[in-house]
């Protein structure tokens, strides 16, 4: 039987018929995957809420003709419950499915499985502010597909920085000669909490001002809408980080 196994982050569902749904998942070797999980939505059913969205997950799925059929599946993470339960937490969880969501098969690399995971365990644990994690998360997952903004030499043309404007149409900090008029200044501390958000320095992050992180994750929301064409609609309900949001 044409059947295979893998790990996968459920990013979204909807429903099919009576009781089916069909399941768009990130998975940790095969990509992007479409699925049925047939009888899901029976409150008897044996996959109970491990097919929901956010939810980390080991499964077994049958190749169809059409489209695979879920047919064991086991939690390796169900980080749902604490994400579903706060608002904020909920909200950046959104738009990170929906950014995954957005990866094209050659993108839907192991490695923005595992982003994808560790950015919804933290979620899920409370550990830092919700939005804080999405910035982070953004960041690192253009960086895997390429898309990584400069923050030290001009994106443009290269000239050694610092720099002080941030354009993100031209891929992040511009000098003065590259940057548009009018275009908005950013400030050292800005630049350097999304240098330490692209890092994963958490300490920092976490002790950054709240003027900072609210204009870091402006330039991070417009550089990600930029570089995703079609804009994440989850960003506009992402509120901004509040002083002593945690
Ligand atoms: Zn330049």
């Amino acid at each position: 039987m044409p059947t295979y196994r893998d790990e996968v982050v459920v990013l979204r569902t909807h429903k099919l018929g009576e009781a089916d749904r069909i399941l768009t998942m990130l998975s940790r070797r095969h990509g992007k995957l479409r699925a049925v999980a047939k009888g899901v939505r029976r409150t008897s059913s044996r996959f109970g809420a491990r097919l929901e969205p956010f939810m980390v997950a080991d499964v077994q799925l049958y190749q169809g003709r059409s489209l695979d059929i879920v047919q064991q599946a086991e939690s390796l993470g169900s980080y749902g419950a604490d994400i579903a339960a706060h608002y904020d937490r909920y909200t950046s969880a959104h738009a990170m499915v929906e950014t995954a969501d957005r990866l094209n098969e050659a993108e839907a690399t192991p490695q923005q499985y595992l982003l994808l995971v560790g950015g919804l365990r933290a979620l899920s644990r409370g550990e830092h502010a919700a939005r804080s994690v999405l910035d982070s998360y953004l960041l690192r997952a253009m960086a895997l597909s390429g898309w990584a903004p400069g923050l030290g030499e001009c994106a443009r043309c290269g000239r050694s920085g610092p720099h002080d404007t941030f354009v993100a149409q031209q891929g992040g900090m511009v000098c003065a000669h590259c940057a548009p008029t009018g275009a908005a200044r950013v400030d050292t501390a800005t630049v350097s909490l999304l240098e330490s958000l692209m890092a994963g320095e958490w300490e920092r992050v976490d002790a950054a001002s709240a003027a900072s992180s609210a204009a870091a994750s402006g330039l991070i929301a417009a550089y990600a809408q930029w570089h995703l064409e079609r804009g994440i609609r989850s960003l506009s309900h992402v509120s901004a980080p509040q002083e002593g949001d945690r």
